[in-house]
């Protein structure tokens, strides 16, 4: 029978038979990397560096990890051990971080996450009853994860980038729960017979399931207009569901309150969009020049730059366009891979691309700003000028949540949702690998980590370019849209 590990085990307890498929019907495709995994992996070898051990190689698959690690702990545990692999019976694990220390163990769990989160408990627990089980002496249980606060204050100085949090107590608590789901596990994973489990939350929570798509198909797909996709519906989706309704469309008026899922009712029942103009008023009145901006910025769990913090989103490209006049439109862009923190270098082409005076377009503003006054304190000497531009923001968002609605946008009034509606030539889809901020993020750590041929890096560069660009001329064409066509 195959082995329940460390990652069977934490995907069996959100859903068995996602556990079942991951053993006898995984997907033929690997899934690709994320950031999330490019910041774990980043973290994980971090903390490799900031206290000296050994490390067990995983190259080699767990067989062979399993059996370094046991020629190692045959002649005493050594005081730090990275990716130690164990197995006792069928349940097998690689730990993260083993220090031993006169007969005491202490395993530690890293995170890349800022906090401890209830189902961190779960893995280290298990890993907990399967080194027991090994004869390893734990006696102390530990998760370690990123401080939030921690600012790198001098260049490959991490010291209290990580915090650990002693966990022994809760793990003691919920071992009995854990070997016995662990027993439970082990029997889903020999039946063979496919466990026959509804989709529900568990499919997003605590983590997005790899089966989602496979299971919507064989449940018979969702209808077009599933109740799920009212905004921030929350509990009166939850009290739709539970009164048997997966239609929208078949929801009678009087279970739906606000305003908003009212008009999403009513669109998705007629096909037809909804367009109030009085919400944008304001915005008819305003004058040429016209600039529309949008930022693409990294959050590293490791940060690289002085004076930054982990996960704070640093800014590495601006696309910026100007309506000079109804026929005059440029547009000016940025792309820095090489130096992350060349603050200096972006907020000065930024002041030198936008106009001194007039709107400046934002989708969700908010962001935008928030990024304008950190690079403010960031580059005092053009502090002025950016604050100034963040003083001139206007954000379209809440003026197209409150004048516009389509059918075709599902409930969701982000950009890319928003702009196909308006000009079909204007779906994302066909910008390739780029079609949204993480893929941007993706593309941006490709690059960085100088893994990629030139002929890649280039074609990512393009690609990043590419869909900076559609993001704010897409803001042209929808400020338009608004305005009734005329500018
Ligand atoms: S999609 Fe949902 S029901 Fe299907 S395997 Fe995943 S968690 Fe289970």
């Amino acid at each position: 029978m195959p082995w329940l590990t460390k990652s069977r085990f934490i995907s069996g307890l959100q859903c068995p038979k996602r556990l079942w498929c991951e053993v006898h019907e995984p997907l033929e495709a690997p899934l690709p990397d994320s950031v999330a995994f490019i910041n774990g992996r980043a973290i994980d070898q971090l903390v490799q560096t900031l206290q000296p051990g050994t490390v067990i190689s995983r190259e080699q698959g767990m067989p062979a990890a399993i059996a370094a690690t046991a020629r190692l702990m045959r002649n005493g545990a050594p005081p730090v051990l990275y990716q130690p692999a164990f197995r006792a019976g069928e349940l097998a694990v690689i730990a993260d971080v083993l220090r031993s220390s006169a007969g005491h163990a202490t395993l530690v769990e890293v995170k890349s996450s800022t906090s401890v989160k209830p189902e961190h408990l779960a893995d280290v627990g298990f890993q907990t009853l399967v080194l027991r089980q090994c004869r390893v002496p734990i006696d102390r249980v530990l998760l370690a994860h990123v401080d939030a606060a921690f600012v790198l204050k001098s260049l490959a100085q991490y010291d209290g980038l990580i915090v650990e949090r002693d966990v022994t107590d809760e793990v003691e608590v919920a071992l009995p729960q854990i070997a016995e789901s662990a027993a439970a596990l082990q029997d889903v994973m020999a039946s063979p017979v496919r466990p026959i489990v509804p989709m529900g939350s568990q499919c997003t929570k605590p983590y997005e399931c790899p089966f989602m798509e496979r299971c919507t198909r064989e449940q018979g797909g969702v209808p077009e207009f599933p109740v799920g996709l009212l905004p921030r519906g929350g509990q009166v989706v939850a009290a739709l569901v539970a009164a048997g309704y997966a239609d929208l469309r078949q929801v009678p008026e009087s279970l739906l309150g606000s305003e908003v899922h009212l008009r999403v009712h009513q669109a998705s029942i007629s096909g037809e969009a909804y367009f109030d103009p009085t919400p944008t008023a304001a915005l008819q009145k305003l004058g040429y020049p016209l600039a529309y901006l949008d930022f693409e910025t990294i959050g590293l769990a490791v940060p690289e730059v002085i004076g930054t913090r982990p996960y704070e989103q640093l800014p590495f490209q601006w696309s910026v366009h100007v309506e000079e006049s109804a026929a005059r439109v440029r547009h000016a862009e940025f792309l820095n891979l090489e130096s992350l923190g060349n603050f200096e270098a972006l907020a000065r082409s930024l002041l030198a691309a936008l106009p001194d005076a007039g709107p400046v377009f934002a989708y969700n503003a908010p962001f935008e700003r928030g990024v304008l006054e950190r690079l403010a304190d960031r580059v005092p000497g053009l502090a002025n000028g950016l604050r100034g531009i963040a003083a001139r923001l206007v954000d379209l968002l809440p003026i197209t949540r409150a004048a516009y609605y389509h059918p075709d946008m599902k409930g969701s009034w982000s950009i890319k949702a928003v702009l196909p509606t308006i000009d079909p030539g204007l779906d994302y889809a066909d910008l390739g690998e780029v079609q949204e901020g993480g893929g941007a993020q993706l593309a941006f750590l490709q690059i960085r980590a100088g893994a990629v041929s030139a002929a890649r890096r280039e074609e990512l560069t393009r690609a990043l370019l590419k869909y900076c660009e559609r993001d704010t001329w897409g803001l042209v064409v929808l400020r338009r849209f608004l305005c009734g066509g005329v500018p």
